[in-house]
């Protein structure tokens, strides 16, 4: 039964009551990623009534995002009427970046299908209060192409590698930023393009794009632990859903501790963070301490971790080697430890880098193995593999589909 239906509640109607943004998303979601269903599927696969699919149903297909089409009778039946997601009913732009200060801006029509794609050079994210200008900026210049009318954009979604609060549209902290305060983005970018905007982080887009684009799994519940070019993090899907806190923040995985007495120092300014074990930023830093070297900033830690590869790979250090053995060691007693406590079903490892995955995940798995709780352990696929370089944009542009598919009836 459906976490979000109000049990034992019907309307006069006799449809169920139930949150009806949610529903909404989680019916156009369904429609979407199986490509047309009838009624009665979509009743079976969400858990309504029929009262309540057909207002559903109604609703959706008076505010244009679903269209119904006759399909081909079986055998001397009535002809099979299929729900699809009306692709051309609008569009949603979205900004995700990628490495170097270069940003992908994508538009995408309502089933997801990608109908432009430009890169663009940002400025560099060391100033969160000249985001909403610059961003604005970038953002308008794509919609001022008219590659459709600008008036059919009807959603924009905005990534960013910092933290994120995602429910509010607030900037809390970035990498690389020289000042730290809370910008309400979102806002003050609608202010500025004239159309909704939501926010999130780059791990929750390749989390989204999983829950939106993937086609093995359980797509529906299950937590992707990002490894990134620099850092790292993690988001986590329970019911379809994306799980984010209390205050409105996608989660901090990266600040899970995973030592006392003498943990690594973090960039967070506190010490012992997964992150300063097990990402290239982690594991730079912890080369460069071995030397007696201060790093000051994030493109040398991640030159000193490219260093920490090669050595690995000359066998030149065994001291050297022992970094990616202790990251997998402490990346695997972190995901053991969410297992034990949210029994998550599926977890699924991404490393935007080839060699830091292949030189960690022996260790890792090891330490998974032998930390998990055996009766989780054995209902718990871990899967290892690289981040697929359009999972950024699809993911951003999954953010921006779902603003417009939750959007209130008007
Ligand atoms: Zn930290």
């Amino acid at each position: 039964m459906c976490a979000v239906i109000l049990r034992n509640r019907t309307s006069r109607t006799g449809a169920q009551l139930i949150d009806p943004d949610q529903s909404k998303l989680r019916a156009l979601k369904l429609i979407r990623r199986t490509e047309g269903l009838s009624r009665i599927e979509l009743a079976k696969a969400l858990g309504f009534n029929k009262a309540t699919v057909t207002d559903l149903v109604a609703d959706l297909l008076r505010r244009d995002l679903l269209v119904e089409e006759k399909g081909a009778a079986a055998g001397r039946g009535r002809p099979r009427t299929h729900l699809s997601i009306n692709a051309s009913a609008g569009y949603v732009i979205s900004v995700s970046p990628l490495m170097g200060e270069r940003a992908s801006i994508d538009i995408v029509d309502l089933k997801g299908s990608r109908i432009h794609s430009c890169e663009t050079v940002l400025a560099p994210f060391d100033d969160v209060e000249a985001l909403p200008d610059m961003l604005s900026g970038v953002l308008g210049a794509v919609l001022d192409e008219e590659i459709v009318p600008r008036a059919a954009i009807r959603y924009a979604a905005i990534v960013l590698p910092g933290l994120v609060n995602h429910r509010d549209g607030i900037v809390h902290w970035l990498p690389s930023s020289k000042t730290a305060m809370s910008v309400p983005l979102a806002r003050q970018m609608e202010e500025r393009v004239g159309i909704p905007v939501i926010l999130d982080n780059r791990v929750a887009a390749i989390a989204r794009a999983e829950h939106w684009f993937g086609s093995e799994g359980n797509l529906d519940s299950f937590t992707l632990i990002a490894l990134l070019e620099q850092g790292m993090n993690a988001a986590r899907y329970v019911e379809g859903r994306m799980q984010i806190g209390h205050n409105g923040m996608n989660s901090e995985f990266s600040h899970v501790k995973v030592a006392f007495e003498g943990g690594r120092p973090c960039y967070c300014g506190s010490s012992g963070c997964i992150t300063a074990y097990a990402s290239v930023s982690g594991i730079g830093s912890a080369l460069a301490r071995l030397r007696g070297i201060g790093l000051s900033d994030w493109s040398q830690r991640t030159t000193a971790f490219e260093e920490a590869v090669r050595l690995t790979a000359a066998k030149e250090e065994g001291e050297v080697a022992g970094l990616f053995a202790t990251a997998g060691e402490a990346l695997g007693t972190a995901i053991a430890s969410h297992i034990n406590e949210h029994d998550p079903g599926r977890v699924i490892v991404v490393s935007a880098r080839p060699d830091l995955l292949s030189l960690m995940r022996r260790h890792c798995e090891e330490r998974v193995d032998s930390s998990t709780l055996p009766i989780l352990r054995e209902r718990t696929s871990v899967e290892y593999r690289t981040v697929r370089p359009d999972e950024y944009w699809k993911g951003t542009a999954a953010l921006a589909l779902e603003g417009v598919y939750r959007a209130p009836s008007s």
